[in-house]
């Protein structure tokens, strides 16, 4: 029965399939519900493909193999030769008089987890190897997909090259957080050196070596050389900080442009924001129309608010200003000086000015040490992106590419010297001025699907105690 061509559920719901109708088609696929009576049965057949199920109809006493029929029951995986038929029912154009089916696997409807509809989310996180086959979480990747495309497509569109930087990495300056180590040496008796202290010498790589928080100090590497490149890749914070915008590992998208300066970097910023936006609105529909349904219903409003507003941008200062004057009460009061909350963040884009803002000139004191310094010797050209719902999603800088300057900056910090002397040589030959940002994948992907928990738009969440699967 496997000689007929399989044909996706996508080809036939979503293309064009009339000319199919009438001739024998092939699906294979996983039952969600299966319903009926003593005569006709009703299988929803799912495959990923697409979120729609498409129906197959099995006429019950012509089928002679009810032993085979028993086995249809949710969660089994089949293959389903039949013909294709304008559908008699409401809600889809097509359906399939089933003629021959084979059942690959099983699922015991006592003990398949998801044998019922409607679990938490919470529920559905500790089975992380099956939520990939509810409708939820296969909007979810499918959403992922397209928006990697997405990212990929507009900086080939754009000129940008795809610069991989490396996982692991010997140096922790970047300082954006905590990190994981990379080592090799036996944890239960490591060399010591004279002192008595780890002797990292003996370790892999002749040095302790950890695993990267970002790719921006070896992007710029790329874009001192190729002019404009981007890295997408994971990276990894072992803050044991268990919020529902934090992961462990998460991917980022990090662009870095040789000859830009900050106002250069937000115009990119905002144009690839909408750009992603524009490409998940356009080519997502059916999956953003059930997660509107079944989690949000101010997605699409907030979507295209996106789209359909210019971003404001004023300065950290300003920003300060507005949020002391708001007279609002805020968890963590506000003060000239301190690093601005998701609440803050939140206050200005969805109260004070209803579209996403960006916050640029912060105090030198807050943001890291590769910032191009202001002349007011306090702030420094950095800019952040607010998105409504979710706060910061892109951190980024004009980098700071005077020697001198970038040196002194490296010793107020404490930063050893011997771990960037290559990040330094790069302003000692030919250095450029340069721009860059930092966008948190899974934060986009908060956004453009709705979900409140960082946890539930990346397939197998990696946070603090959580590395099951
Ligand atoms: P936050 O203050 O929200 O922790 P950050 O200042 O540490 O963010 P950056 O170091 O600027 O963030 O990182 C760049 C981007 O990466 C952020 O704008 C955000 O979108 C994302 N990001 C940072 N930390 C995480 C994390 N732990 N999990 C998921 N995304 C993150
Ligand atoms: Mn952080």
């Amino acid at each position: 029965m496997d000689q007929l061509k399989r044909h996706r559920v996508y080809d036939l719901l979503k293309n064009d399939s009339t000319h199919l109708i009438g001739g024998m088609v092939n699906v294979k696929g996983w039952v969600r519900t299966r319903r009926g009576n003593k005569k006709v049965a009703f299988i929803a057949l799912n495959d990923g493909s697409i979120i729609h199920n498409i129906q197959v109809v099995v006429d019950v006493q012509a089928f002679q193999d009810d032993e085979l029929l028993r086995k249809v029951t949710t969660g089994a995986c089949i293959s389903v030769n039949g013909k294709l038929v304008e559908s008699q029912g409401k809600g889809q154009a097509v359906e399939i008089q089933a003629e021959a089916i084979k059942v690959y696997g099983t699922a015991d409807p006592l003990t398949y987890p998801l044998q019922k509809k409607g679990h938490s989310l919470e529920f559905l996180r500790e089975i992380a190897h099956l939520r990939p086959r509810t409708n939820t979480f296969g909007a979810i990747f499918r959403i992922r997909h397209a928006l990697s495309f997405a990212i990929h497509q507009f900086f080939n569109d754009h000129g940008f090259y795809y610069l991989h930087t490396p996982i692991i990495t010997g140096s922790d300056a970047e300082g954006a957080g905590a990190m994981f180590r990379v080592t090799t040496l036996d944890l239960k008796k490591p060399p010591l050196t004279e002192k008595g202290e780890i002797d990292f010498s003996k370790d892999f790589f002749g040095k302790e070596t950890n695993l990267t928080v970002s790719g921006q100090l070896e992007g710029e590497l790329g874009a001192l050389a190729l002019s404009n490149i981007y890295t997408f890749g994971p990276t990894f914070r072992a803050e044991n900080s268990n919020t529902s915008r934090h992961l462990s590992e998460f991917w980022m998208i990090e662009p870095e442009m040789a000859f830009y300066d900050i106002h250069d970097n937000m115009d990119l910023a905002e144009a690839f924001l909408k750009h992603l936006v524009a490409y998940i609105v356009e080519h997502c529909e059916d999956d953003l129309a059930f997660l509107q349904k079944m989690y949000d219903n101010e997605l699409m409003e907030r979507l295209r608010m996106v789209l359909d507003n210019e971003f404001v941008r004023l300065t950290y200062t300003r920003a300060v200003d507005i949020l002391i004057q708001s007279g609002q009460s805020f968890e963590f009061p506000v003060e000239w000086g301190m690093d601005l909350q998701s609440e803050h963040e939140r206050y200005l884009v969805e109260q004070s000015f209803g579209k996403p803002v960006i916050l640029t000139d912060y105090p030198k004191g807050i943001k890291a040490f590769y910032m191009k310094m202001n002349d007011d010797g306090r702030t420094v050209r950095a800019m952040d992106v607010l998105f409504p719902g979710i706060g910061e999603i892109i951190g980024g800088s004009q980098r700071e590419e005077d020697y001198e300057r970038l040196q002194s900056r490296i010793r107020e910090m404490g930063i050893p010297e011997e771990d960037v002397w290559w990040y330094l040589e790069t302003r000692k030959f030919g250095t450029a001025p340069h721009s860059g940002f930092g966008l948190g994948f899974e934060r986009l992907m908060l956004f453009v699907t709705g979900m409140g928990n960082i946890r539930d738009v990346i397939p197998f969440p990696r946070a603090p105690q959580n590395a099951e699967f």
